[in-house]
């Protein structure tokens, strides 16, 4: 279970009690769209809007406390700020799993002597449940 009220001081922010129910739902899904996070905090806190969440998610985003990951054609889905992993994304279902970012790759950036910053790789395509349904 993750402190969520240290994470953001980390960070540079203050943990309101908005932003940690966010990062909770989050967590909890693994990557989710604003409008799921929207129905899981509204549970809790009915008064909190849209607008409300969506300005907390951009300012968590900016201080690299959530990552988005764009989705095609789809509302992005965020994430906690984790190791550094790729994603396969699957274009049916929108499901995102997390897998490890190849040794290969990892050599490739010795190798050019790129010293890596941050990343996102993403792979679209189809989950094991999809391909079996096709
Ligand atoms: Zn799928
Ligand atoms: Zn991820």
């Amino acid at each position: 279970m993750t402190n969520y009220i240290s994470l953001l001081k980390e960070n540079d922010l203050k943990a309101t009690i908005q932003r940690t129910s966010i990062l909770a739902s989050i967590d909890d899904a693994g990557h989710i769209n604003i409008d799921d996070i929207y129905d899981n905090v509204k549970k809790q806190y009915p008064t909190l809007s849209l607008a409300t969440i969506y300005k907390n998610i951009i300012v968590m985003q900016e201080n690299n406390v959530i990552v988005e990951v764009p989705m095609n054609g789809e509302k992005s889905k965020y994430e906690l700020k984790k190791d550094e992993h790729m994603h396969l994304i699957c274009q049916e279902c929108g499901h995102i799993k997390d897998t490890k970012i190849t040794s290969e790759t990892k050599e490739a950036l010795i190798i050019e002597n790129f010293q890596l910053k941050s990343s996102q790789i993403n792979l679209f395509g189809l989950c094991e449940k999809c391909q079996s349904k096709a």
